[in-house]
């Protein structure tokens, strides 16, 4: 049977281009089908204008920093629709790309909403397409719980895009976008106030990271609300927004924006009519090889469950072609990903936390432990501070994880994730000789440990 296409991916985010146009360069005939955005979460509403806002944010500190330094600097002012339609005119121009990538390797482009018929079937507003493989690439979409006036509440989606700057801000939730955003709302320059439901932000990562980052952020003037969750929104006449706490405090704020976490995009894919099995959770349930329970049908992604990073969604894409089209029978590796929270200052981490490392190597592990005034601040007299931690196999010599608190540290972190992958033991990171002066240098100078667990 003849098909319109070898492979038809549903989504042209990070997973969805990667794949579609790699697979294009194997020979094979592919289309993509987008129903918002060239380029998907990522270029749109995730890493890349945040990371812009995360720049932008920093300026308000440096100028500060300056002072110590001779430098007369200061902030007269933030015209937020600069930074919005500045930050907009670089997507738009992103898409551009995008579209030419995806043009000159070959790949269609349906422009619509896809839905799948049957397994060799995707419907795209009522236009029917046949393809050999299909691929559901469509990625995540920000979760907000049911919560008396949560329709007053923006998510981060709407957060690139709003009219005015608020001067005073709610974000909801402890992982990466709330401490993300936190920063860049309060770099910006309004009161900002994170309220997160546990004991501590960031559940997951490294707690010696978790409680040194958290003082470093409230330190920078972020109003951290631990224990803390809203009871109800309400609009007052004046178009503020009242937050009632289930501590009983009231919060009055102009922007109240939720970042609980991200469920699988997939409505109106027709999963269950197909047969495409998912997790209570909603994500697709997929093998090593990307295949779902339907033997023509894969995913990719955050759709699929897997680490929610740009990076993993784009090394699926490059493992799915070499499985597709290179007789690569192995699956991939998902250890060792580095990753970074690009709050103020920056958290950076490959490996095992101090509490996983605990675990699986209980009394064979060396924890080494630093936490210095970084050099520029001896002079600019701010008193931030930074903090490194490596976590050794005490058997074996082995470096299991790396974390630190500190500006640049999404930067070091990459180098230190490839010796990490490389199984690079402690002595090998000491025999390295160091950068000087840098903060990196710590990761190849600390010699005691601080204790062992
Ligand atoms: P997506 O990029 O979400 O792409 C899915 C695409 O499918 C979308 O374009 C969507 O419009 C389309 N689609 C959905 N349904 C349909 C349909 N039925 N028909 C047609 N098209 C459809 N990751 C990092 O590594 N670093 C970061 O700094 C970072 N920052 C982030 C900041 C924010 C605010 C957010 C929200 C995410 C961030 N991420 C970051 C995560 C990263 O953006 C995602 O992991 C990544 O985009 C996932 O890629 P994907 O291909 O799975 O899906
Ligand atoms: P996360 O899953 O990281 O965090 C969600 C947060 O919301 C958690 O603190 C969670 O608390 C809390 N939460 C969940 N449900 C509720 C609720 N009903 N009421 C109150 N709080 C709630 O999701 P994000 O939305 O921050 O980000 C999604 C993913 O996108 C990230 O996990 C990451 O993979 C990716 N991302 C990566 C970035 C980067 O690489 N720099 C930046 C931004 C996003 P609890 O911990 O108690 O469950």
């Amino acid at each position: 049977m003849a098909f319109d296409f070898d492979l038809l991916i549903i989504g042209a985010g990070s997973g969805g281009v990667r794949a579609s146009r790699m697979s294009a360069a194997k020979g094979a005939k592919v289309a993509v089908v987008e129903n918002r955005y060239l380029g998907g979460t990522c270029v749109n509403v995730g890493c890349v204008p945040k990371k812009l806002f995360v720049y932008a944010s920093e300026y308000s500190e440096k100028a500060k920093e300056a002072k110590g330094f001779g430098i007369d600097a200061s902030v007269n002012g933030f015209d937020w629709p600069t930074l919005r339609d500045n930050k907009t005119g670089e997507i738009e121009r992103l898409n551009g790309i995008y579209g030419n990538m995806l043009g000159n390797a070959g790949v269609e482009i349906i422009n619509g909403t896809a839905s799948i018929v049957d397994p060799h079937t995707v419907a795209v507003d009522g236009k029917h397409y046949s393809a050999e493989r299909i691929m559901i690439a469509t990625g995540g979409w920000p979760f907000k719980p049911d919560v008396p006036g949560i329709e007053h509440a923006i998510t981060s989606n709407e957060a690139f895009y709003l009219d005015t700057f608020p001067q005073r801000v709610v974000v909801v939730g402890g992982g990466y976008i709330a401490v993300e955003f936190a920063g860049i709302f309060n770099g910006l320059g309004a009161d900002a106030h994170l309220l997160y439901r546990g004991e501590q932000i960031l559940r997951g990562f490294d707690n010696g990271v978790r409680d040194f980052a958290a003082e470093q952020i409230a330190a920078k003037g972020v109003n951290i609300h631990t224990n803390t969750d809203i009871e109800r929104i309400e609009k007052l006449a004046s178009g503020e927004l009242e937050c009632v706490l289930n501590n009983g405090e009231h919060l009055v704020v102009d922007c109240v924006m939720y970042a609980t976490g991200r469920r699988p995009m997939t409505d109106g894919l027709n999963l269950e009519a197909v047969g495409v099995e998912t997790r209570k959770d909603g994500t697709i349930v997929a093998d090593d090889f990307f295949r779902t329970s339907v033997d023509s049908i894969y995913a990719l992604g955050d759709v699929i469950g897997t680490p929610a990073l740009t990076p993993v969604a784009l090394a699926q894409g490059m493992k799915f072609v070499a499985q597709q089209f290179d007789g690569d029978t192995s699956a991939m590796d998902y250890s060792n990903i580095p990753t970074a929270v690009f709050c103020q200052p920056n958290i950076a981490t490959v490996g095992l936390t101090e509490e996983e490392a605990g675990e699986q190597f209980a009394g064979d592990v060396l924890v080494f432990e630093s936490s210095f005034r970084p050099m520029k601040h001896t002079i600019s007299g701010l008193p931030e501070r930074s903090y490194m931690k490596l976590l050794v196999q005490k058997s074996t010599d082995r470096v299991l994880g790396a974390h630190m608190v500190g500006p640049d540290s999404g930067e070091i972190m990459q180098g230190l994730g490839v010796a990490i992958k490389a199984g690079a033991s402690k002595a090998m990171f000491d025999s390295t000789i160091g950068i000087h002066p840098t903060a990196a240098e710590e990761f190849v100078t600390m010699r005691t440990p601080s204790r062992e667990i």
